[in-house]
């Protein structure tokens, strides 16, 4: 079986940056997605398009492919009571808004400067040439709720309560 759309994929896979630093990598056992669903960045499921289970890639993507290109008019002076008062806003802390879509978008504090707050609507791997290791584990045709759903059902993708 090869990846085509509408398939549920297993892999294994190490990022790294150009510097050889491990960004990210699979947890125990491996990550599941649905092909052809934009569940992965573009670049990562263009060059799985056609692999078949047991391959193993390396690939690197640009950041145009990958999570973007940084972009200053997503840094953002917000009010300080935007933020429930009982959290602690500290530089570096991430947090989930709604972006203008209505997609989930990661946000991150970049300042604090009296009850004022940076925050960075940029990806962290935004402007970050990928380099992936992987290995493809498993192939197999999507459930038509998960195609209705577009992500992945079961005990390796998410649960509904
Ligand atoms: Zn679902």
């Amino acid at each position: 079986m090869q990846i085509t759309d509408n398939h549920v994929v297993s892999l294994t896979y190490i990022l790294k940056d150009d510097n050889d630093n491990i960004l990210d990598q699979s947890d125990d056992g491996s990550f599941c997605y649905l092909h052809g669903a934009g569940n992965i960045i573009p670049g990562l499921e263009k060059a799985l398009t056609g692999k078949q289970a047991g391959d193993e890639m390396s690939v690197s993507i640009a950041p145009e492919e990958g999570y973007g290109i940084r972009d200053d008019e997503k840094m953002q002076q917000v009010a300080r009571e935007m933020f429930p008062p009982e959290q602690d806003i500290e530089a570096g802390m991430q947090f989930h808004a709604e972006g203008p879509e209505g997609q989930t978008v990661v946000v991150t504090v970049a300042a604090i400067d009296g009850d004022q707050v940076t925050i960075d609507g940029n990806h962290p791997l935004a402007s970050v040439q990928l380099n992936f290791d992987v290995k493809i584990m498993n192939i197999r045709d999507a459930s038509s709720e998960e195609l209705e759903h577009g992500h992945v059902h079961g005990p390796e993708g998410h649960a509904h309560d």
